[in-house]
């Protein structure tokens, strides 16, 4: 993180993100404003009734005026005590879970953005970046709250302090008095000009200390991704069989040991911290009591030529140190945001990714005959960043309520023409209309509303097992069951000791249970017809499903479709050797379409040649298993 911004972009940026925090918890921002006003204001209070009370007691020491300062002083201070503690509550409640707040911003961006900008590496690239500067050095959104309460209540400090110390430079020494001298108004620009100089310099020192965390943050983040790996290796019981076998612990031990370790003693930023780091740190801290030397001494012969009493020397030194903490933090502060603004734009790239897609806003009719025509025309696509086409100049009409398959060798365009169907994302030439209208023009919402898929590397939530099929909270009981049932998971149900209440994985509870490949793929099938949508979507499944298995879903998938239209997917060709309609995919063209008999019989088609290779390694398998 080298780059370097200026004032103006670096406030720019962080009021930005200031406004992105403001917009989405208002009351984290007034909270932090209230209170830091608050705490860096009350402190004068007690500065200026306690120089009163000394003034008082080495002037005319009145009984009663005194009686009443410390009444004054007594009521003020629980008073002040009292709405700190108020103010800091509810600060802190509104500021607690921090992290999770600015994760939510991110996952709020992730669901909105266009699938394509999701899907596309540079995305998760930026966002990676973005955590590991979160997670690492606690850089980004993360910060600004932070920085902003700082800023804001230094502000205030100089101000209260400047309010209290104007009458310090005003205050005379008495005509005669050796000390008279102080009066000079070149004295007194000097001693500004110096208490400024002091002050300025110490917070710049500490920063020059400070930006080489920043500097080296992409070093610390590596080794921050290291550490977090290798460390916790031997706690992932899904490794431990792997790391024993062969012997990856000495894989670890050799990256725990890197010398260039981020948290090793002899790593970088032990080195820094000894080097340069250490010696900023230090003469910033060197300097600043340097200025403690020069404040006293000047306020002090003032009080000594008589230019004010006792209990002003603690007003004066107590507030101009504040004014000069207060000129520190600020410039302190203000090197923590420039050097923040730079992970900040980060955050802020990855939340101004475009949403290119044209989203239409013509309703889609809902239809109790499920007629719903849809037509590939000429309909060509490549992925962002790609020279291919994965599909190409595809034309094809779905005939309402029948049972199409897709079928082609890995990588032929199968998924991709799904997702175009489902309109994830657009195509790059050519038109899918949907009932004669470009699906475009369509409600996006409403039209994902009419597909239910069961994608290939589709997932299901360590959350109950009925709303994990009804996608919702509140769901209907019977319904989830029926559907369940129909997928072929009722056994299994039967034997659960919570039933629809029964949790996947462990994730949430240590009672949740583990599902196999199989079983999975049957609750997403139930999840698929719970929608209850026009279309009916099975992409291959890949997780490690025998063939005979797949074929035992497929069939099943079959019956229970019911008057949906049903695409299938696979490279199986047996799996879908009973639907209607078979189109052929190879290098991202239909080749071949027409039902299996018709398909085999064509015996220089690319549909005869698969399934004679498929067959004789089927035969092979079902060979080994029988042996
Ligand atoms: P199939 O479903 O038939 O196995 P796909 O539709 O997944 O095939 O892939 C078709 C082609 O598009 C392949 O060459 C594949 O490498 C490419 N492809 C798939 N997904 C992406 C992606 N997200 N980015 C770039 N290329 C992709």
């Amino acid at each position: 993180m080298k780059d370097k911004l200026s004032l103006k972009e670096m406030l720019k940026i962080n009021n930005r993100a200031l406004r992105i925090l403001s917009k989405r918890y208002p009351q984290m921002v007034s909270s932090t404003i209230a209170s830091s006003t608050w705490n860096a204001l009350s402190p004068y209070v007690n500065i200026y009734i306690s120089a009163t009370i000394i003034n008082e007691l080495a002037g005319n020491r009145d009984i009663d005026k005194l009686k009443k300062l410390v009444m004054i002083a007594l009521i003020l201070t629980a008073l002040i005590a009292l709405v700190a503690a108020f103010l800091k509550k509810w600060k802190e409640s509104q500021n607690a879970g921090m992290w999770e707040k600015i994760e939510k911003i991110f996952a709020e961006k992730m669901l909105d953005m266009d699938y394509a900008s999701l899907d596309d590496i540079k995305t998760s690239e930026k966002l990676s970046t973005i955590r590991q500067n979160m997670n690492g050095g606690g850089w980004g959104l993360i910060r600004v709250i932070e920085c902003y309460e700082l800023l804001y209540t230094a502000l205030i400090t100089v101000i209260g302090g400047i309010s209290l110390t104007i009458s310090l430079f005003t205050s005379m020494v008495p005509k005669g008095s050796n000390y008279a001298f102080l009066n000079d108004p070149l004295i007194v620009i000097f001693m500004i000009i110096l208490m400024l100089s002091i002050t300025i310099a110490a917070p710049i020192l500490n920063n020059k200390a400070e930006s080489y965390f920043a500097k080296y943050a992409n070093y610390h983040n590596l080794g921050n991704r290291l550490f977090s790996f290798f460390s916790w290796l031997g706690f992932d019981e899904k490794l431990a069989t792997d790391v024993r076998i062969y012997r990856q612990d000495r894989i670890c031990n050799r990256y725990n040991s890197r010398k260039d370790d981020t948290f090793a003693s002899d790593g970088l930023f032990a080195h820094l911290a000894r080097g340069p780091i250490g010696l900023y740190a230090a003469a910033s801290s060197a300097i600043s009591i340097v200025f403690t030397g020069v404040v006293y001494l000047f306020v002090c012969l003032k009080a000594l030529g008589g230019a004010f009493g006792l209990g002003s020397i603690t007003q004066y030194i107590s507030s101009i140190t504040k004014v000069s903490t207060g000129i520190a933090n600020m410039l302190s502060t203000l090197g923590e945001m420039a050097n923040n603004a730079l992970f900040i734009k980060l955050s802020l790239d990855f939340l101004d990714i475009p949403n290119d897609m044209y989203k239409g806003s013509l309703t889609v009719e809902k239809r109790r005959d499920r007629k719903y025509q849809v037509e590939f025309r000429h309909v060509s696509f490549k992925y962002p960043g790609s020279d291919n086409y994965a599909v190409n100049d595809v034309n094809m009409k779905f005939e309402i309520g029948k049972r199409l398959a897709v079928v082609g060798m890995n990588g032929s365009g199968k998924t991709t023409f799904i997702k175009l169907l489902c309109r994830l994302y657009d195509p790059t030439e050519g038109e899918i209309l949907l009932n004669g209208i470009d699906i475009r023009k369509y409600n996006y919402r409403e039209y994902m509303d009419i597909f239910a898929v069961v994608f290939q590397d589709f997932k299901l939530l360590s959350l109950k097992l009925g709303e994990n099929v009804a996608s919702s909270i509140v769901y209907d009981k019977d319904k989830v069951v029926d559907c369940l049932n129909k997928a072929g998971f009722a056994e299994r149900l039967a034997n659960l000791p919570d039933g629809l209440e029964t949790y996947l994985y462990k994730d949430y509870q240590q009672s949740g249970i583990e599902v196999s490949g199989g079983e999975a793929q049957k609750i997403a099938i139930a999840r698929a017809l719970y929608k209850d949508a026009p279309f009916i979507i099975l992409d291959e499944p890949t997780a490690a499903l025998d063939p005979l298995a797949e074929e035992e879903i497929y069939n099943k998938f079959n019956d229970i479709a019911g008057d949906k239209t049903a695409v299938y997917i696979s490279h199986r060709l047996s799996s879908c050797k009973f639907c209607d309609e078979i189109v052929v995919f190879h290098e991202g063209k239909v080749i071949q379409q027409g039902n299996h008999e018709q398909l085999l019989a064509d015996e220089n088609g690319k549909y005869h040649e698969l399934w004679h290779a498929q067959a004789q390694y089927y035969a092979k398998t079902a060979k080994v298993s029988i042996s």
